[in-house]
């Protein structure tokens, strides 16, 4: 009786399925093969849809890059923070081997990368802001002869456009120009705190309504009273300056204030 081709089949799968046991090394290999010759050929095809849609993918890319580049950024930055050591260990490695054509290769990226790495560098200066003030800080105090050297050099040598650019400056910003001179009478004094910002002065007399607090005249130039004065150790600081017309400025001098003075509670910016 001849058998069905149902039949048939199931006893071959038998036989392979009892082979398959019997030899448990020979199948292992066997499997490995299959999966490499696969993998290999999955990979290949793989490889040469993307060559034949490479203008397609390099669109696609640089649209979705144009239009994520404040997630990039954040995505970048999160990234960086969470793999920094293995990072720098290899980054620096490569670095020292490939030097010249580095720097070639970062020029041409900048120029071709204006725009994003400007969103690129506002986002991670947020992001560390107080880690970049902290270390701008230091670096200038170890450099800060260096420096104050450098600008001398530089104001003796363009002793006229720094003039210039003085006098613009001032003109533009006479509140600023008020305050550097303030900070450094401070600073001349030795006070304890030396922080009073411009803005922070602005706050002051909008506080006070632009009006001097002893006489409560509102002249055209209010002047910066301490209300401990610097002469007796008192800060150049938020809490304690409060606006005064020139003549209760000098009256006072430092003498006691001629009434209480109740320090101001703002906030520092
Ligand atoms: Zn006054």
């Amino acid at each position: 009786m001849a058998q069905s081709l149902e039949e048939k089949r199931a006893k071959q799968r038998a036989a392979k399925r009892a082979w398959w046991a019997a030899n448990p090394e020979q199948a292992r290999a066997r499997r490995r093969a299959t999966y490499a010759r696969n993998r290999e050929r999955e990979l290949a095809r793989m490889k040469a849809y993307r060559t034949r849609h490479a203008e397609e993918r390099r669109q696609y890319n640089k649209t979705y890059r144009a239009e994520h580049l404040k997630t990039i950024a954040i995505q970048q930055a999160a990234y960086h923070e969470a793999n920094k050591a293995q990072r720098n260990a290899t980054s620096r490695a490569y670095h020292a081997e490939h030097l010249d054509t580095i720097k070639a290769r970062k020029r041409e990226y900048r120029q071709a990368h204006h725009e994003a790495l400007r969103i690129k560098h506002r986002v991670y200066s947020e992001l560390h802001k107080e880690q970049l003030n902290t270390r701008r800080r230091e670096k200038y105090r170890e450099r800060r002869q260096e420096i104050l050297d450098q600008n001398r050099a530089y104001s003796q040598a363009h002793r006229e456009e720094v003039r210039a650019y003085h006098r613009a400056y001032s003109h533009a910003n006479p509140e600023s120009i008020r305050a550097m001179r303030a900070r450094r009478r401070a600073r001349k004094a030795a006070a304890p705190r030396n922080d009073l910002t411009r803005k922070e002065w602005e706050r002051i007399k909008a506080h006070y309504h632009f009006a001097c607090i002893y006489c409560g005249a509102k002249p055209k130039q209010l002047t910066m009273d301490h209300i401990t004065p610097l002469v007796q150790g008192g800060s150049h600081t938020l809490h304690n300056v409060v606006p005064a017309c020139r003549s209760c400025n000098s009256k006072k001098n430092v003498h006691p204030p001629p009434k209480a003075i109740q320090p101001l509670l703002l906030v520092g910016d």
